[in-house]
This record gives C-alpha cells, sequence and structure tokens, in this order.
C-alpha cells in the first residue's frame, strides 16, 4: 500500500503493519478501525489531568458506546456519563459499576428517571420540573442538579450549551426555590454539574465557567462532587497544523482552583470532569473506498462508498475530518480542489468541499480520520445500506472485530 495523502497513520504507526486493502477485503467497506494505543493514552490524559487527589473523568459514552471500547476506558479508571437507559445498560453491561455512573439525561420520562433509580445510578436534574419529578418518585433520596453557568462555548451553535440561548440547565436564580423543591421531597442533594459546550481547543472559557459553578457550590452545604463539565477539543485540523489542546497547561490552571475550593469548603470534594470526543475520537477512522471520479460544471467530484449515513458529522455541523488516500500503485497524481461525496441519494452527501487532495482514482482507499467519536452511534442505515464493522488493532498488534457489519436480515428483522 502506498499513501497519496496524508500522514497521521504513518507517524502513528496506526494500522501496526496490516494492510487496509485486507482490512476491507476481510471485513467490509466501509470499515470503523480503532487503534487501542491511542484510546488508552487519551484516557492517561485526562485520568492524570491534575494532582488534585479526588479528582475522577466521567467518560461521556455517547460520543462512541461500542461495549469492547467502553472496558478498555473502564479498565483505565474512567468512570462513566450517560445519557439514557440503553445507556446505563450498555455501561453496565461493560463492566462499570452502579455507583460508576452519573446519569445526565434532559427531559426525559418518568420510567426514565425510575431505571436509573432502580439502578442505583446518580442522576442529575436540568429543570425545577425534571426536579419534582425525581422527588415524587425517589423521596429521600440522593440526587444531582445541572446548573447554567451562564457561559457557553463550542464549535458550532448546536453544541453549545451553556449561556442564554440554549435549553440546558438551571439558571442559578432559581437556587431560593431549588431548595424548597428539595426540602419538600427531603431531597439531599449530592452534587452539582455543568457542561457549557463541545470542542473548546482554547480552555480560557472553560476556566472562566469554574467561577460561577464554584459560586453555585457555596450555596450548599456539604455536597459530595462537583461536575466542570467537558467539551475538551481535538485537533481536526491536524493537516493544516493544528496544535493539540494543553492539556498540561490546563491542569496546572485546574490544579490551583480545585485545591483553594476544598481548602475553603473543608473537605477534599469531590471534582469530576466529563470528557466525550476527546477520549475515542483519534483512536478511530473510517476507512472506505473511492468509487468513482467525475467533473461536473468544472467542479471535480471524488465520489465514494462514504455515505452520510455512516459518518454524520460533516452533512450535520459542517464538520472538517481531514482525510488520507492510499493506493495499490506508487503514483504521484496531480492535486486539485476535489470535493468528496458518498454514495447516498441526497446533494447535502458531501463528506469535504473543494479540499486540496490528490486526483485519486476508482480503486485507490479513503480514510475519514477522527471519526472515532460521533461517528458508529450516529450511524443509521439510511437507503438501506449497512452500517459498518468496527475493528480494533490492538497494541499487541492483533486485529479484533468488535462489532459486525450489518446483514440483509438486519434491515428486516424487527419488521417481522
Ligand atoms: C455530550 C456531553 C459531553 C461530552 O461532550 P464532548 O463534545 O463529546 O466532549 C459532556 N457532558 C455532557 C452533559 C454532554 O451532554
Amino acid at each position: 500500500m502506498h499513501t497519496l495523502h496524508g500522514i497521521f497513520t504513518q507517524e502513528t504507526n496506526f494500522y501496526k503493519g496490516h494492510d487496509v486493502y485486507q482490512l476491507i477485503e476481510q471485513f467490509g467497506s466501509p470499515l470503523y478501525v480503532y487503534n487501542e494505543d491511542i484510546l488508552r493514552a487519551r484516557c492517561r490524559d485526562m485520568k492524570h489531568l491534575v494532582n488534585y487527589k479526588n479528582f475522577i473523568p466521567h467518560y461521556s459514552i455517547k460520543a462512541n458506546t461500542n461495549i469492547h471500547l467502553l472496558r478498555i476506558v473502564h479498565e483505565e479508571g474512567l468512570h462513566a456519563d450517560v445519557m439514557s437507559p440503553g445507556e446505563i445498560y450498555l455501561a453496565l453491561q461493560s463492566g462499570f459499576k452502579p455507583e460508576e455512573l452519573f446519569f445526565i439525561p434532559n427531559n426525559v420520562t418518568a420510567s426514565d428517571m425510575q431505571f436509573a433509580i432502580d439502578h442505583g445510578v446518580m442522576t442529575s436534574v436540568d429543570s425545577l420540573d425534571q426536579l419534582k419529578l425525581y422527588g415524587e418518585l425517589n423521596p429521600g433520596g440522593k440526587v444531582a442538579i445541572r446548573f447554567n453557568p451562564g457561559v457557553g462555548a463550542g464549535h458550532h451553535e448546536k453544541v453549545v450549551t451553556g449561556g442564554k440561548k440554549t435549553k440546558f440547565g438551571v439558571n442559578p436564580e432559581y437556587i431560593p426555590e431549588v431548595k424548597r423543591i428539595l426540602e419538600t421531597y427531603n431531597l439531599t442533594l449530592a452534587g452539582i454539574n455543568q457542561h457549557i459546550g463541545s470542542l473548546f481547543m482554547d480552555y480560557a472559557p472553560y476556566i472562566a465557567s469554574l467561577d460561577s459553578i464554584l459560586n453555585i457550590a457555596r450555596q450548599f452545604e456539604d455536597l459530595e462532587f462537583i461536575d466542570l463539565g467537558g467539551g475538551f477539543g481535538i485537533p481536526y485540523h491536524k493537516q493544516d497544523g493544528e496544535a493539540r489542546l494543553d492539556i498540561k497547561a490546563l491542569g496546572e490552571k485546574l490544579d490551583p482552583v480545585l485545591k483553594a475550593f476544598s481548602d475553603e469548603y473543608g473537605k477534599e470534594i469531590q471534582f469530576q470532569i466529563e470528557p466525550g470526543r476527546y477520549i475515542p475520537c483519534e483512536s478511530g477512522l473510517l476507512l472506505g473506498e473511492v468509487t468513482a471520479t467525475k467533473t461536473n460544471a468544472e467542479h471535480k467530484y471524488l465520489g465514494t462508498n462514504i455515505g452520510f449515513n455512516t459518518l454524520q458529522r460533516p452533512i450535520m455541523y459542517d464538520s472538517h475530518h481531514d482525510i488520507e488516500l492510499y493506493s495499490k500503485e506508487v503514483k504521484n497524481p496531480p492535486v486539485s480542489p476535489l470535493t468528496v461525496v458518498g454514495n447516498i441519494c441526497e446533494s447535502g452527501d458531501i463528506l469535504a468541499k473543494d479540499r486540496i487532495l490528490p486526483e485519486a482514482c476508482r480503486g485507490d482507499l479513503i480514510a475519514m480520520m477522527d471519526a472515532g467519536a460521533y461517528g458508529y452511534c450516529m450511524a443509521s442505515c439510511y437507503n438501506q445500506r449497512f452500517r459498518p464493522a468496527e475493528i480494533l488493532i490492538e497494541s499487541n498488534g492483533s486485529i479484533r472485530q468488535i462489532r459486525k457489519r450489518d446483514t440483509f436480515e438486519d434491515l428486516i428483522h424487527n419488521m417481522q
């Protein structure tokens, strides 16, 4: 195999010597490929972010819910955030204990909430109304509340989850009302949490948001934990030289704030963070085939079998994914602006617009990089295309299939 474009997989020895053509032949195409070493490295980044002792990252499992990957994350000592009964189920199946889970749902039904209560999972509510519901279902119990710190951040307006223009969190002005509801139902407030948005590369807004959550914490006695939220970004534009989030500097900024607060609060309170995509994103890529090239009204198109049913982020958030191209032959095709598209019958099915790339041709392979988060878990069988298989390249170099590709029967079995 010869690489036409991209160096990330070479630099990281991502495929550990396996030939991409053989992988496709064995497991089908497109194919999600994960690298265990990278996944573990990202877990350790977060686990050792600060020196403060009572600190635990909760991996937000909605980003990637493959139970084999979840087991690795659990082995690395992370806890998990879950958003639904389905995620609670998957997390428990992967070996997380109920006390290692934190349920942070939004607008859940009574039965969703009851599921968490029955399974002994700490729940955070997102409105006064849901706090009352919790009180009705579990009077005398322990609960957490998600506050809106009034600060937002993120890469796209759909992912900003703090500040004035979002549905999330309880505004701090309602604290007196919160206290009344807690008292009415004899609830203990075990913790508070926030999440200001996704994919920050500059940690300043995250640090700025600490003031408000700690101010809220001061208004409650004897909390067990404070959850500072997630949103840790990864460099999707590596090919343009984008720098990584400086987690060492972030940790150095965070540490003294945590220490000072615990001194003031009078106990070594537990601090949690909620990394989601940071954990699996760079460990996964989506491998597919170049199926056709053509020129339409001066635009050059690179047709592939990576439809938006297999990777939704470009169509949903206008997201950029770096691209690598591979060929069986050694060749150096000319470089030009190419629009890379998938195989779904919609004109929005675009993976990259006018990207400067070598003119690959039918039979070459393409990899969408940084697809380990919000990749497979958002995939569908739209156009009745199969969801891909997932494979893991283990630390010892062996390949493990961690999910089968869909089959024709999968398209019909729930209708029978
Ligand atoms: C999605 C989510 C996260 C993780 O977000 P990322 O962008 O994947 O880092 C963390 N906390 C909550 C409450 C979330 O909903």
